[in-house]
This record gives structure tokens, sequence and C-alpha cells, in this order.
């Protein structure tokens, strides 16, 4: 998909805080994110959404966020995880993805009004350390 910003990004083409690539996956901070440690896992092949994705694929999507749970616990603090993943009307991004949100003891219920986010760089280290 010449035209996916998400394709570019697993090409390469454009940068992005990746925490985890293997042969299926790429995952990255979100640039706009809704809490600290606000994560997309890709499949590295293009699909549009939930509709187009192979379940095995999808699998593996799940797999990795049971797997990265405990990582986000200890490094980040949070106490919580929001999966959220949209599909048609709400989707700005046509390349599937789940977004991983981790949440905090204390924080709003109304993720837009969370505030006092640390930069990504900050949390991209805690993550990467
Ligand atoms: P959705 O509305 O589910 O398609 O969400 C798309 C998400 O992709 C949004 O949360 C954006 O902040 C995020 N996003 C868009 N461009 C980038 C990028 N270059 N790097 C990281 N995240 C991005
Ligand atoms: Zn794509």
């Amino acid at each position: 998909m010449n035209d996916c910003i998400f394709c570019k990004i697993i090409n390469g083409e454009i940068p992005s805080k990746t925490i985890h690539e293997d042969e299926f996956l790429k995952v990255m901070l979100d640039i706009n994110p809704k809490t600290n440690g606000h994560l997309l896992v890709l499949p590295k092949k293009h699909y549009e959404n939930l509709f187009d994705i192979e379940d095995d694929i999808l699998e593996k999507i799940i797999a990795y966020t049971k797997e990265i749970y405990p990582t986000l616990k200890e490094k980040l603090n949070c106490t919580g995880l929001t999966l959220v993943n949209n599909n048609g009307h709400g989707q700005d991004v046509k390349h599937f993805h789940l977004h991983l949100i981790p949440r905090y003891d204390g924080e709003k219920i109304d993720m837009e009004a969370c505030d006092n986010k640390d930069d990504i760089e900050k949390i991209y280290n805690k993550l990467m350390d």
C-alpha cells in the first residue's frame, strides 16, 4: 500500500518509536498518546481492518498484548489496560491496529481529559530500559 502511513513506518520510510518488532508485528508508541505508554500494535502485512485481518495474525496481536502487560505494569506502574480498535467510521489510519492504552489509578475515566502526560521520549526510554 503505497499511500499507507503505517506501511511507510513498517518499511522504515517514516521514523517511529518502536518498542518491539518481529516477523509479523511492529509495536510503537502512539504519536498522540491518550495516556503514558499508549501503544499501537500493527501487523506488518497491510490489512485494512478487523474484517480482513487473518485470525492467526490477530492471535499473535492478542498474545503480544498479554505478554507485554507485566512489563507495562512494572515499568510504567499502570494498573489497567484499555484496548481500542476502530474499524471504518472513526478509524483514521486504514491499516489495522490495536491501541493498548495503559490506565492509572486516579486517572479520569474520560481519556480525552487525561493530562499530566510525560513526553514520548521519556516513556520510550523507560520502556526500553
Ligand atoms: P485510529 O483513529 O484508530 O485510526 O488511530 C490512529 C492512531 O494513529 C492515532 O492515535 C494517531 O495518534 C496515531 N498515529 C498517526 N500517525 C502516527 C505516527 N506517525 N506515529 C505514531 N502514531 C501515529
Ligand atoms: Zn498499511
